[in-house]
């Protein structure tokens, strides 16, 4: 703000110097005529010297047939031709002479207001300019209260542009809900008479990239109606009451081009709870939720506006948004099943070359946890992988590399692993497998790699032989078992760690929080002792305070380490017991630096 004043004064200053030099050259270039006496006149008229004379007022401008020019003045009162006689000019002269009467106009006073306005008027804008910095952002427009908020123009995008329900694939119930919203808008009128009561709000809740983003498009496409599409992050301004004008806005111009969809991506950015801002602009958000409520409720029943919204953060939501009246009708999104995967990749690879091996059954069952983000970015991938390899088609190990590319970034070619390094990483990630494989309840090994991506210096891929949504605590128990497989692997190999577990470390004990404060699966019964641990910063924990005693927090902690520590048990047993299967797999993976599951599957036969 500081440095953007600087700037103005700046500007300004170097204005009104500019300012100075050209009224300063102007009147320099004018050269004066010379002031002559009346007699004098008379006297060149008589001589029949002068060619052209202008009267202004009293002021008489003299031109002579050298095209030199002088001035001289005559009485007030006189008309020119009586104050000349008066001097003895002879009539037939002047007659010859070309003779101009002007309107007086007073020039002097003109030129004295101009050259006092302009500064004036420059002081006048420049001080409005600081004010309205003070008032609203420094770095914003002029226009810095409008909504901002794109209109998609329904009316002039083509229909075959336009995203409709047919470009979502799976989220089946979400459809049928929003067409729903969209019959409505289509046609109000049959449900106003039957006196349905139609939501303001609808609210998609999901994770990142499962789709809100596309489906609130497809509303829009489906219905035919204007459509203002904005981010919630764009009412978060650092100045207090731009954010609430910008909604007043939106609201506004939305009502005024009924039917309508108001569109706002990332509610979380503005909806997050009230009371409970850290640092800056905590206030400004807090008139900006305000103003949002305030909208919706002012909503008459027939404005044919809807709001749709979108978060993946609804826990940090203000519950005064929920409430009926608002966003009152909520839509969960969850991440595509294998079904809806193989539908996903179909959408995104229809305008593709594939080749005639390409099975996307085969992509989906590999994909599981996917978003419908991820999935388009696998056929994305796949496709540049392709066309790298210079190929005329997709094929499907194009395919199968982009989604470990997509899983793990991109595969570091320049950092080559030391030989140490190598071995370590070979030890730690074939103490995953081996742990993984002799764990009953654990999933099949899929991929052995310590091929670095990423941040990973090498990965093991396990898939659950089928598609799950409920975990028993011995499948959990199972899975930070082989997560600890890498960091007890390097433990007995070479009896000290390394860095490299520190991720593994992090998720199990993650895994054994929530076993034990959310699902209830310890000495301490089924009570919830929940925390959303990785959102402090948000606002919410850190008003709420635990709902439970220090005493508890104790026993939780001591619950949460019995299970790590049995499950690290575990882990030294397998392998200490298998150390020679280790071995052997560790050279093989040394060597080739993947193993598939086949070869996996080969070599563990033969040494259980
Ligand atoms: P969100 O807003 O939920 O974070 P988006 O709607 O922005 O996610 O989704 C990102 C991209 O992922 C979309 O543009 C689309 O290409 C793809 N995508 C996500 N879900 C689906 C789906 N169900 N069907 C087809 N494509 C999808
Ligand atoms: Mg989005
Ligand atoms: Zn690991």
């Amino acid at each position: 703000m500081k440095e953007y004043l600087g700037k103005n004064i700046v500007i300004v200053v170097a204005t009104f110097i500019l300012l100075a030099l050209v009224f300063g050259f102007a009147t320099i270039g004018q050269e004066k005529p010379e002031e002559i006496s009346l007699s004098k006149l008379a006297e060149k008229i008589n001589q029949e010297e002068i060619k052209e004379i202008i009267a202004v007022g009293s002021v008489l401008q003299i031109t002579d047939k050298e095209g030199a020019e002088f001035t001289t003045r005559k009485e007030s009162e006189s008309s020119l031709s009586d104050s000349l006689a008066s001097y003895g000019v002879e009539t037939e002269k002047l007659t010859s002479i070309n003779v101009n009467i002007k309107e007086p106009q007073d020039w002097s006073l003109l030129n004295f207001a101009i050259i006092a306005l302009i500064p004036l008027i420059f002081f006048l804008i420049f001080f409005w300019y600081i004010f309205k910095q003070a008032k609203g952002g420094a770095m914003q427009s002029l226009e810095f209260t409008k909504s901002k908020a794109k209109l998609l123009g329904i009316g002039d995008t083509d229909d075959k542009e336009k995203t409709k329900f047919g470009d979502v694939a799976g989220l089946k119930e979400v459809k049928e809900e929003l067409q729903e919203i969209v019959d409505f808008l289509k046609n109000p009128k049959k449900f106003h008479d039957m006196g349905a009561k139609i939501p303001k709000g609808v609210l998609l809740i999901g994770p990142a990239g499962v789709g809100k983003t596309l489906l609130a498009r497809a509303i829009a496409g489906e219905a035919g109606v204007n459509f203002f599409h904005t981010s919630g992050s764009t009412f978060v301004e650092l100045f207090v009451g731009t954010g609430a004008a910008r909604i007043r806005d939106l609201f506004n111009t939305a009502k005024k081009s009924a039917p309508a969809i108001i569109f706002i991506d990332e509610l979380d950015a503005v909806g997050r709870m009230r009371g409970s801002g850290i640092g800056g602009g905590h206030d400004e958000k807090e008139q900006t939720l305000n103003q949002l409520l305030v909208e919706m409720d002012g909503f008459e029943k027939n404005s044919n506006v809807i709001v749709v919204s979108a978060t993946n953060r609804p826990d940090v939501l203000d519950s005064a948004l929920l409430r009926p009246g608002r966003f009152d009708r909520l839509i969960t999104l969850d991440n595509p099943d294998i079904k809806d995967r193989e539908d996903i990749l179909k959408i995104h690879t229809k305008n593709k070359p594939l080749a005639e091996d390409v099975d996307l059954r085969e992509v989906a069952e590999r994909t599981p946890g996917f978003s419908g983000a991820d999935l388009a970015n696998v056929a994305n991938e796949g496709a540049i992988l392709a066309a790298r390899k210079n190929k005329k088609k997709i094929y499907q190990e194009n395919f199968l590399e982009s989604i470990e590319k997509v899983l793990l970034g991109p595969q570091r070619k320049s950092h080559i692993l030391s030989k140490k390094e190598k071995e370590i990483s070979a030890v730690h990630e074939v103490g995953h497998a081996l742990t993984s494989a002799f764990l009953e309840k654990s999933s099949p090994v899929r991929k052995i790699s310590i091929i670095s991506r990423g941040s990973a210096a090498g990965y093991t891929i396990t898939l659950p032989k089928e598609e799950k949504r409920i975990k028993t605590k011995s499948e959990f128990l199972a899975e930070i078992s082989s997560l600890l497989g890498g960091y007890c692997a390097e433990k007995i190999k070479y009896g000290e760690m390394s860095s490299g577990a520190s991720n593994d470390i992090k998720r199990a004990s993650a895994i054994a929080n929530r076993v034990v404060r959310e699902y209830g699966m310890s000495s301490l019964g089924p009570i919830s002792f929940s925390k959303n641990s990785d959102n402090v910063f948000l606002g919410k924990d850190l008003t709420e305070r635990n709902n439970y005693s220090e005493k508890i927090a104790s026993k939780i902690d001591e619950e949460v380490a019995i299970i790590i520590k049995k499950a690290e048990e575990k882990t030294n047993k397998i392998l200490s017991q298998n150390k020679d299967l280790l071995d052997t797999i560790t050279k093989v993976l040394i060597e080739k630096e993947t193993i598939e599951k086949e070869e996996f599957d080969k070599l563990f036969k033969r040494g259980a």
